[in-house]
């Protein structure tokens, strides 16, 4: 559509923009823009307000004034770009007319751009259809960077980021958290008899199996080889039981065919560990080598099974 933020090419997933402006008027001009453009808008009316939206929305693009409650428009900014979780979000900042020592300002706190006040509808529409192609940009790219290309699982480093956040708050709602190690049992052999492209049709298989057997919640990832690492937040021994023997039942009824039509038997040793509230607050790396030695003992008392640790 012509004068379409989201010009054709830039197609996906609708970005969120959060907008921070104390003036009514202008959040709704801005709003009315951005709505145009297929965006979904949040607005904020102060610092107070954007500050907790900018970590709970899931916003794409931060708009923000300068004057905008206690804390102002560049602290705000300084702060998103230096959390982890918030750094990535595209921040724009609208500046006074004529304060050149603003736009210095906002940029050296890490504002991506900046457009003068009262800004102007044609040129705002062009800086956010610039933004909008550096977020998608960056998405994309960070996909990439988490995902195992060969099953489309998520890989070990996103895996880790993942354990990292699911301990931290694990330890701050005080609840159980449980973890999965599963490997698949004499892969080398699978490769080795029906060769390396039927292994990696089971691989491929086994993801898509093991996905159906988990909650939304729950994250599945391919660590490296044939192992895979599950995180179950606010899961207790018995569902983590309950889960591990689903995913190896899973393994097991796979129907894997080789090159010649035959079905290639699969199966997976997985190990299991809870971390329960009350315990001291284990590191992501000791989970790991608790789920790990649970595993190593599933594999030495035959494969195909489970064990905790
Ligand atoms: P165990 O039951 O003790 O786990 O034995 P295993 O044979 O599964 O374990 P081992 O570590 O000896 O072999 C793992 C094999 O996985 C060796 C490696 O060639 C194969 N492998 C690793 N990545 C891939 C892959 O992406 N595709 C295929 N087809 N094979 C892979
Ligand atoms: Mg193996
Ligand atoms: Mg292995």
């Amino acid at each position: 559509m012509a004068g379409s933020i989201d010009s054709p090419g830039l197609a996906g997933a609708r970005l969120s923009v959060l907008i921070c402006e104390t003036s009514r008027v202008q959040r709704r001009i801005l709003r009315e823009i951005l709505e145009d453009g297929g965006f979904t808008v949040i607005e904020a009316g102060g610092s107070q307000e954007a500050f907790h939206l900018l970590r709970y929305s899931g916003c794409d693009i931060f708009i923000t004034g300068i004057e905008v409650g206690q804390v102002n428009g560049l602290e705000l900014c300084w702060r998103l770009k230096a959390e982890a979780e918030t750094s990535h979000i595209h921040t724009i900042v609208m500046t006074a007319l004529g304060q050149e020592v603003q736009v210095a300002e906002a940029l050296d706190v890490g504002a991506d751009d900046f457009i003068p006040k009262p800004f102007n509808p044609v040129e705002m529409k062009a800086r956010i259809r610039a933004a909008a192609r550096i977020v998608r940009l960056q998405r994309d790219l960070r996909g990439q960077a988490e995902t195992d290309s060969l099953t489309g699982a998520a890989n070990r480093r996103a895996f880790m980021q993942s354990l990292e956040r699911a301990v931290f708050e694990a330890d701050r709602q005080t609840q159980p958290l449980s973890l999965i190690m599963a490997d698949l049992d004499h892969f080398k052999a699978i490769n080795d008899t029906h060769g390396h492209a039927t292994g990696d049709r089971v691989l491929v298989q086994c993801v898509s199996a093991m996905r159906s057997a988990l909650a939304s919640q729950e994250m599945l990832a391919r660590l490296g080889g044939e192992e895979f690492g599950v995180i179950m937040p606010r899961c207790c021994r018995e569902e983590a039981e309950q889960r591990a023997e689903c995913l190896r039942r899973a393994t097991e009824s796979l129907v894997v065919e080789n090159d010649a039509g035959d079905t290639v038997p699969v199966s997976a040793s997985l190990g299991v560990t809870v971390l329960m509230p009350q315990e001291y607050m284990a590191t992501p790396d000791e989970l790991l080598s608790r789920a790990d030695s649970a595993l190593y003992r599933a594999k030495a008392s035959g494969r195909n099974r489970i064990a905790f640790g």
